[in-house]
């Protein structure tokens, strides 16, 4: 997120409001966003009620650089309002303000979680929305029913001047990726990251190190990266979720990931250091 930018999360919206909002505005996980002028943007009003959509839910999400931000859910089968389109998350990825992402992938989990958790999962009885935490509470039996968070690594390995790169069944290019894959129950992240790198590649990896941290709003990922330093083995390609894999360096280079992402973050990372080695290490001819 840009300085000046800062969100503060918030959960019960201001009384009054005076000025203009953002408005992120799902109807199932599509965002309606309006183009202006070439960047495409999200509806900033002073109340959603001017765009006369079938609204099902509103919810306070927090301030992005002192602007009130709303979630709303609408109807399936509503219309976009004139000169707007509804857009998935992943359409609209590198095309919105980066800082607008980020809040839009907070705004599609409150709907999510909202809309995945209409009823107690208890005793069935209808919940309702917490007044001041950001829970939905079952009116019979107590039971407080929080936002889903999947946590999963994601882990750059790495070999001398090479990194262990995959592709994924899932992409639909020929791009490589570094790892990644969920947490089990009772697994600590070091252990997810050594079974992950195994299952899917067959290496032993050592030296695990925490990078950095990125929310993954498809549906409602927490991605927690780490560095890891080549241990043992070959690479064997199971029948997980990889097609392909292989050890890469800055000589041969395939498609990858887009700059926001953590997979990115984390390849950058290694390429700066290889640069910075290369730039003031020994000559190897
Ligand atoms: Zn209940």
């Amino acid at each position: 997120m840009a300085e000046g930018n800062r969100f503060t999360s918030g959960v019960v919206p201001p009384k009054t409001r005076i000025d203009p909002a953002w408005w992120f505005v799902f109807r199932e996980d599509d965002l309606l966003v309006a183009p202006e002028s070439s960047q495409t943007r999200v509806p900033y009003l002073l109340d959603v009620a001017e765009l006369k959509l079938p609204i099902l839910s509103k919810h306070y999400v927090g301030c992005l650089g002192g602007r009130d931000c709303y979630a709303v859910e609408v109807a399936k089968v509503t219309a976009a309002p004139e000169g707007m389109t509804f857009e998935g998350l992943r359409q609209v990825y590198g095309v919105i303000d980066e800082d607008l992402f980020w809040v839009a992938g907070r705004a599609a989990q409150i709907i999510h979680w909202d809309r995945t958790n209409q009823y107690c999962s208890r005793c069935g009885a209808r919940t309702k929305i917490h007044s001041t935490e950001r829970a939905k509470e079952c009116p019979q039996c107590g039971l407080l029913h929080f936002p889903r968070l999947d946590p999963a690594i994601i882990v750059l390995v790495e070999r001398g001047s090479e990194m262990l790169l995959a592709r994924s069944r899932r992409f639909s290019t020929a791009m490589y990726s570094v790892l990644a894959g969920f947490v089990e129950p009772g697994e600590t992240l070091e252990e997810a990251v050594v079974r992950e790198v195994y299952e899917e590649t067959g290496i032993g990896v050592k030296n695990i190190r925490y990078f950095m941290s990125q929310s993954w709003p498809f549906p409602h990922s927490l991605m927690l990266g780490f560095t890891a330093t080549y241990a043992s083995g070959e690479i064997t390609m199971g029948d997980g979720e990889n097609i392909d894999a292989g050890w890469f360096t800055t000589d041969n280079f395939p498609s990858l990931p887009g700059k926001m992402s953590i997979a990115r973050k984390l390849i950058d990372w290694f390429l700066e250091k290889q640069r910075k080695a290369n730039v003031s290490g020994p000559r190897s001819n």
